[in-house]
């Protein structure tokens, strides 16, 4: 067990359904309750449980439809945890939105399949049903132990007077001191080249550099203490840990409109998510560029990349395109070919839409947004106006007036979102 918690519901709450109560509603689903419900009034305050991403809200209250009612999802520690809090009158954050331990993400309520004001709160550890950690299907896991460490006030371990072994931030843009071993409060930035002593032992300090997922706890120089990602510190004067010359890295670009980009621990369908990348997310290639325009766009490869947080993983190459100031360096017809998520014999003409005819949108604008995989009317009508003038401003066409061509496709006859 890894995942500190935060009470959800005010300390004082009263339980009013235990893990595994009441066999007989939730046979042969699961062997119990799947989770814990507060009997609290409509309207109290409901926090996050622990830092993380809000990665599904449901509004539909309606019990047919939803038997949670309005309810929200957040995922922990890369997907290593989920917490889900159900029967919402009201729901404050955004999908996507990154959420601290204790920030209020909804309002309790009545909604779904529900006998009175209350908030369920289930808890589930990937993998935990396929390791027999838990009798619960889906990962569910028992929550009063979370809960029982978060009552008695788990306390912070003392940091030790010395460090062992000093380290060195290698990535580029600098490194987050964490307050916790999870991408969540910062205590401050450490430039790059910035070295701090581990705070943990040699030998399990030099296991982890370099190292995906794993965390060390540092002080600094200046006596501030926290937690680094390992996978971006080495010792001092090793060589930088990319692949990819400095300054030479690529950037590419998400092309995947319906569903988010898996950032994965290692190249496969197979391996861990480490988190999910919205349509438009940009990428810094970890390859070299040679590598990165012979896999853009090409079905079965992968690539190393690093997020604009500083996580690296790997990504599904065939659902990027390169990123358009790579494009603005790389403009020449010889490499054409490599930009752009499809190659242009792959391209139904139902994929292709004449952007031209959006008022506004004149050759080299239309060249640029099919360069990036936007090809089609429904794709710009499924765009926000700041998600367009962000994708124009990366390719130095900033300060255009386009807030009404999302509804100009949608007219054209590009629905979004059906
Ligand atoms: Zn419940």
């Amino acid at each position: 067990m890894s995942l500190n918690i935060h009470y959800p519901v005010p300390r004082n709450a009263r339980l009013s359904q235990r893990f595994r109560a009441n066999p007989q509603w939730y046979q042969p689903a699961f062997p119990g309750h799947e989770g814990v419900d507060w009997a609290i009034s409509i309207g109290t305050p409901i926090c996050a449980a622990a830092d993380g991403e809000v990665f599904f809200i449901n509004r539909n209250p309606n019990p047919k439809v939803s038997p949670y009612g309005i309810y929200v999802r957040v995922r922990h520690q890369h997907g290593q945890y989920e917490t889900i809090y159900a029967h919402l009158s009201q729901v404050t954050v955004r999908e996507n939105q990154t959420v601290q331990a204790g920030q209020v993400i909804a309002l309790s309520g009545n909604t779904g399949r529900s006998t009175g004001p209350h908030l369920h709160f289930t808890i589930k550890k990937q993998g935990a049903t396929a390791r027999k950690e838990t009798d619960y299907q889906k990962d569910v896991v028992d929550p009063h132990p979370y809960l029982d460490a978060a009552a008695t006030g788990t306390p912070q371990p003392t940091p030790p007077a010395q460090t062992t072994l000093d380290v060195q931030v290698t990535a580029a843009d600098g490194l987050n001191l964490r307050a916790a071993p999870v991408i969540g409060a910062v205590v401050t930035t450490l430039p790059c080249g910035t070295v701090v002593g581990s705070l943990e032992a040699a030998d399990v300090t030099r296991r982890k550099l370099g190292q995906p997922n794993q965390w060390l706890w540092v002080r600094t120089s200046g006596g501030q203490v926290g937690h680094v990602a390992a996978w971006h510190v080495n010792v001092p004067g090793a060589p930088a840990s990319t692949d990819a010359p400095a300054g030479e890295a690529y950037r590419v670009q998400v092309n995947s409109p319906d569903i988010p980009l898996k950032l994965r621990l290692g190249p496969g369908t197979g391996q861990p998510i480490l988190e999910d990348l919205p349509h438009t997310t940009i990428l810094e290639c970890l390859e070299s560029s040679a590598a990165t325009l012979e896999k853009v766009g090409k079905y079965g490869d992968w690539l190393h990349v690093r997020t604009q947080d500083g996580l690296t993983g790997h990504v599904a190459a065939w659902y990027l395109c390169l990123s358009l100031d790579s494009l603005t360096e790389t403009l020449d017809p010889s490499v054409s070919f490599g930009i752009g998520a499809r190659e242009p014999e792959e391209l139904r003409p139902a994929d292709v839409d004449d952007l031209e005819r959006i008022k506004g949108i004149g050759p080299k604008i239309a060249a640029l947004l099919t360069a990036v995989g936007i090809c089609t009317f429904k794709q710009i009508a499924a765009l926000t106006p700041e998600q367009l003038k962000t994708v124009l401003a990366e390719g130095g066409l900033g300060g255009m007036h386009i807030d009404t061509w999302p509804e100009q496709a949608r007219e054209m006859g590009g629905a979004a979102g059906d």
